[in-house]
């Protein structure tokens, strides 16, 4: 799941104009038949447990299979497999006349970890209430999941031809384990996958702020996550005997050393088309600093401003954060040994391995040793080489229909690609050359974000609205729809 790069804080005077042109929805409501099939496909996934720990991706895989095997899907469109039983993803091929090469769709089926006992309901319950939809994954991201399911099944239903194959793929271990579906499916089975570009829902959508929209962000490229493990050993002693060395004493400098440091301004094609929109948006001191900030060269001052704003933060430059700590193995004893998990999130064009050796450079201590963790948590004195890639261009027969659809859902909300602050499954489609789009249609107030929490909850009104306008998309992608009228 990526975090919203949200937008909110800072766009108040355009939510204004927002509110007086919302007097009435516009949008069309989904007809019962569609509402039937989208809410079961919903309930029945929140209701199979697809964590990694005593979950099954292939339950929910083979549960959404049998859907398209009823509905006449042929076999030989439909592939279910993956590298164990726990963990079989499921491709399905909706023939169109093949005018245009085909478009991929992915969604992750699992979801993150829910205990009961943290939770006020059931987390694998699908339950209706007080106009939301509760349940784990109800947010991240088997709303998006069931909702291309039900687009999938209502086009066919109505006998659509599209222009061109659309490919869904709905797999395995994007939140955690070793397992990751998209991975697997571009190593194994790269021609089921094959597309001219992708969209990703895990991520994108429509910002609200106090039920308004103020942006419609399409997350065109992310950045490259990556752990670190600092680490300090000691031969240690007795502790009424300290001495100087001391383990933890290192540790806690070199922490220093790092809280203090600001990794180095830069802007991508993405990032500077994103703040060149909100430049636009903005008024006043914000609007002049992101100018001045867009100038060649850039005004520091405008930036140490605008860095105040945590997205803004992490929009323009690496991150690196110390999230873990260990240390020490008793009270009376010297600390043989003391580590910190250092988690950064690194801007496209950068390597993890280019990272490490800026963090050993800004730690500057030969007592601490910067080692790369892996996503199975396996540490190694280096770290990959490659690069997160460089921002995909952004199609304008993409986003120029995307800015007329969303226009006629949330009026006056401007479509703004952006660069996601955490990382999904597109970092795989993105680095074989398949430029991914995250959008979900989704509308959610950032402070309603729930996903990987307890209670993770979403609008209902927020699920209709996407189950209306995702067919209404891919018609319009592929042929069969005309350009909405706002
Ligand atoms: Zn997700």
């Amino acid at each position: 799941m990526q975090i919203r790069s949200a937008v909110f804080a800072a766009v108040l005077p355009l939510v204004v104009a927002t509110a007086i042109a919302q007097t009435a929805p516009a949008w069309p409501q989904p007809d019962a038949a569609t509402r039937n099939l989208a809410l079961g496909i919903f309930r029945q996934l929140i209701e199979i447990n697809t964590t990694d720990s005593v979950g099954s991706v292939t339950a929910a895989s083979q549960a959404m299979k049998q859907r398209f095997v009823d509905a006449g899907f042929p076999e030989s469109d439909i592939y279910l497999g993956g590298p164990n039983d726990r963990k079989q993803n499921l491709v399905v091929r909706y023939r169109g006349t093949g005018a245009h090469p085909p478009i991929l769709f992915i969604g992750h089926l699992d979801v993150v970890e829910a205990r009961r006992q943290d939770w006020t309901t059931d987390p694998f319950q699908f339950v209706e209430k007080d106009g939301y939809y509760y349940g784990r994954g109800t947010q991240d991201m088997k709303d998006c999941d069931a909702i291309l399911v039900a687009t999938f099944l209502g086009l066919h239903r109505e006998g659509y031809k599209p222009d061109r194959d659309l490919i869904l793929a709905l797999t395995a271990d994007e939140e955690f384990g070793q397992s990751n579906g998209v991975d697997w499916l571009l190593r194994n089975h790269r021609d089921l996958v094959n597309a001219a570009f992708a969209f990703n829902p895990d991520g994108g959508g429509v910002d609200l702020n106090n039920g308004k929209p103020v942006s419609a962000d399409v997350d065109a490229t992310e950045k490259l996550y990556a752990d670190y493990q600092l680490i300090v050993t000691n031969p240690g002693g007795h502790s009424s005997l300290p001495v100087p060395d001391n383990a933890i004493y290192h540790l806690a400098a070199a922490l220093e050393r790092l809280q203090s440091y600001t990794f180095p301004f830069e802007l991508n094609a993405i990032t500077r088309s994103y703040f060149e929109k909100l430049s636009t948006l903005e008024q006043g001191q914000i609007a002049a600093d992101m100018k001045r900030m867009l100038a060649t060269p850039p005004d520091p001052g405008a930036i140490t401003r605008l860095s105040t704003e945590r997205e803004w933060n992490a929009t323009m430059r690496t991150t690196c954060v110390a999230t873990r700590l260990l240390a020490g193995h008793a009270n009376n004893a010297l600390p043989q040994m003391a580590q910190a998990n250092v988690n950064c999130r690194i801007l496209p064009g950068h390597s993890r391995e280019e990272i490490r050796q800026d963090l050993i450079h800004i730690i500057d201590s030969p007592k601490v040793t910067v080692n790369y963790v892996d996503d199975g948590g396996r540490i190694s004195p280096t770290a990959p080489t490659d690069k997160g890639l460089p921002p995909v261009a952004l199609k304008p027969e993409v986003m120029e229909p995307l800015q007329k659809l969303v226009d006629v859902y949330w009026p006056n909300t401007p479509v703004i690609a952006d660069m996601a602050d955490g990382a999904s499954d597109s970092k795989y489609t993105n680095a074989a050359g398949i430029p991914t789009y995250n959008w979900s249609a989704i509308e959610l107030d950032p402070a309603d974000m729930r996903a990987h929490g307890k209670d993770e909850r979403l609008p209902q009104e927020s699920f209709w609205k996407a189950v209306q306008f995702w067919p209404q998309w891919i018609r319009i992608l592929t042929g069969g729809g005309s350009q909405p009228q706002p």
